[in-house]
């Protein structure tokens, strides 16, 4: 028989045992009324804990576990010990709780957790004061009912968030923000704000900066630039060592005009305030513009060949794509030794138009790829300066691209050759007109 059956029958056993004991002395009704009496004793005792246990479990947290009397006193012990291990475990999981939410509270990012249908689950302080939330009013709010800007719904909307979207709130102090979405668990998604506000402002100074001096820097050279052609061209000119000196001084004012330039054409590509135009641009013409302009430069050096595949033309501005395609063009020229073969290809593929320059040139290390659209990002200074590179073509082409929603994808093996392509999205196609 178990402990608990023991002790239990253990009373009403004696009690019994007593009262049969009792009969043949006292007679059966003394006996019997003995044994009621023992009984109703126990049942008292039962009562009192199970009245104990209820008021204990009205409120359980205020007030400790009773002792108990016969074996409730066990049933009460193991209740104790139970409910301390369970007061223990909650001390325990409210102060990791915590602990995260000081962690994302020292976060410099603002963090939300929406479900899937964009309702806020919860939210530190920064993803409050970035999106003007109240994490204890909006809780269980559709975000896009808060935040209601329309690059922001559209975000959510799209559900494709492999690109960050950078929010500008011109009503709050022109705060700027790179959002971030990210899908976890099950139908959950991770909002990350950022306040890249200041880091803006720097960027815009610099932008200023380099337009401003490039800009002061354009007149002195064309000045200085003018003296020396005119100098180097007079006849009189005493020995050979000033022209030659005037003939460097040349080059070199040339070299820092198309430098200044080149600055000038990104510092136009990146202001927000220029913006693009959205001409029907025809890009046979164009093709064969670029083709002939190619001709000229490599000066019968070099095979070239312009294939057109397709009759797709372009919507964006003339003057950025011719610039955009001259620029590839001219670094096939100026980085393809001489009898190579240099290929201008127009085509369609699964919906998006194609502009690729394929050479067979020195080629380019698989690591410098990625870094190729970096200003001044060169792999052979010498050979770029030597062929009149500013280091700025890519970059130029890679904001060209940017602006008209294209990819500049490349593609190439060392001392095999290389492709440029530019790959525009279908909405940038136009049929003919
Ligand atoms: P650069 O004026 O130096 O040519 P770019 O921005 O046009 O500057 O190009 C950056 C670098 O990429 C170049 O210095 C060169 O090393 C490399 N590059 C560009 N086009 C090619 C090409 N067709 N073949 C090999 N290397 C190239």
């Amino acid at each position: 028989m178990s402990d608990f059956w023991e002790r239990a029958l253990v009373y009403p056993i004696v009690l019994g045992v007593l009262a049969l004991l009792l009969w043949p002395i006292a007679g059966a009704l003394p006996a019997a009324l003995f044994f009621g009496i023992g009984i109703l004793l126990r049942l008292r005792m039962h009562l009192r804990n199970l009245a104990m246990l209820e008021k204990w479990l009205a409120a359980p947290e205020a007030q400790p576990v009773p002792d108990g009397t016969g074996i409730w006193e066990d049933a009460f012990s193991q209740l104790d010990k139970m409910s301390q291990r369970h007061r223990k475990e909650c001390e325990m999981n409210s102060s990791a709780l915590q602990q995260m939410e000081q962690a994302t509270s020292a976060l410099p990012e603002g963090v939300a957790i929406l479900d899937a249908a964009d309702r806020i689950e919860w939210c530190n302080v920064l993803a409050e004061n970035h999106f003007g939330l109240d994490s204890e009013r909006d809780l269980g709010q559709q975000i896009t009912y808060l935040a209601r800007q329309p690059e922001f719904v559209n975000y959510l909307a799209a559900r494709n968030f492999t690109e960050p979207l950078i929010l500008r709130d011109h009503r709050r102090d022109n705060l700027v923000l790179s959002v971030k979405l990210i899908a976890y668990g099950n139908n959950k998604r991770l909002l990350i704000s950022r306040d890249i506000t200041q880091l803006e402002r720097i960027e815009n100074m610099r932008r200023d900066f380099v337009a401003n001096v490039s800009h002061e820097l354009r007149t002195p050279l064309t000045v200085v630039n003018g003296f020396v052609e005119t100098l180097h061209d007079m006849e009189h000119l005493e020995n050979d060592m000033s022209r030659r000196a005037l003939q460097l001084m040349g080059e070199q004012t040339h070299r820092m005009k198309s430098l200044v330039d080149d600055l000038l054409t990104l510092s136009r590509l990146e202001n927000d305030h220029n913006p693009l135009r959205e001409e029907f641009v025809e890009i046979r013409s164009l093709l064969d513009e670029v083709y002939r302009q190619g001709e000229l430069l490599s000066e019968g050096k070099h095979t070239l060949q312009l294939q057109i595949e397709s009759h797709a033309n372009l919507l964006g501005s003339h003057e950025e794509l011719r610039s955009a395609f001259t620029n590839l063009l001219t670094n096939a020229i100026r980085y393809t030794p001489h009898d190579g073969t240099i290929t201008l290809s127009w085509l369609e593929r699964e919906g998006q138009a194609i502009f690729a320059v394929k050479d067979t040139g020195i080629g380019i290390a698989a690591q410098h790829i990625p870094r190729l659209t970096e200003r001044f990002y060169r792999i052979d200074r010498s050979r770029s300066r030597e062929t009149g590179g500013t280091g700025l073509g890519l970059a130029i082409v890679k904001h060209i691209a940017i602006r008209h929603q294209a990819k500049l994808d490349v593609a190439s093996e060392e001392n095999k050759g290389s492709t440029f392509a530019l790959v525009f999205p279908a909405k940038r196609i136009a049929q003919s007109q």
